[in-house]
């Protein structure tokens, strides 16, 4: 996926990593629109789950969804998500998260997208995003209609 951004940078994304609880679920739970936003976008880009599974239901949740699922232990997650993105390649990698454990991820990633919702987000993980939406949805749709990423970075 090639996105121009005019004033700012293009972005050659291959691979997108998505943070799970307090992102895509909530409780848990796979929020609703989540999938069918992700099977799109999976038609471009190779699609990453990476969760410390919280409540242990990120497998069963992401079951036939076109995207490799990776758990992690709860106390390293930031690391083992960090050495995905590295393993990819982080300048092809747009990544989705709310928490602490993503800040390893937001710093190498091409672009980051912080997610605001009902489980909350961490401070300062907001501050290293290129873009905070207020829901998984909005952040997939960026993706899907990249002229509203273009209006927020743009130069
Ligand atoms: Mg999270």
């Amino acid at each position: 996926m090639k996105i121009e951004i005019p004033g700012c940078r293009e972005l050659n994304i291959t691979s997108l990593l998505l943070d799970y609880n307090g992102t895509i679920a909530v409780d848990g739970i796979m929020r609703r629109g989540v999938r069918e936003r992700i099977e799109k976008l999976a038609e471009q880009l190779d699609i990453y789950v990476l969760t410390a599974d919280t409540h242990g239901t990120a497998r069963a949740q992401c079951e036939g969804l076109k995207a490799a699922v990776h758990t992690f232990p709860v106390d390293h997650a930031m690391d083992h998500k960090r050495e995905i993105l590295d393993r990819i390649g982080g300048d092809r990698c747009a990544c989705m998260g709310n928490g602490r454990n993503d800040t390893k991820m937001f710093e190498k990633a091409a672009l980051s997208i912080g997610v605001l919702d009902q489980e909350g987000a961490y401070g300062r993980l907001l501050a290293m995003a290129d873009l905070c939406v207020c829901s998984a949805e909005d952040g997939l749709d960026l993706l899907l209609y990249p002229k509203r990423l273009i209006a927020g970075l743009r130069g």
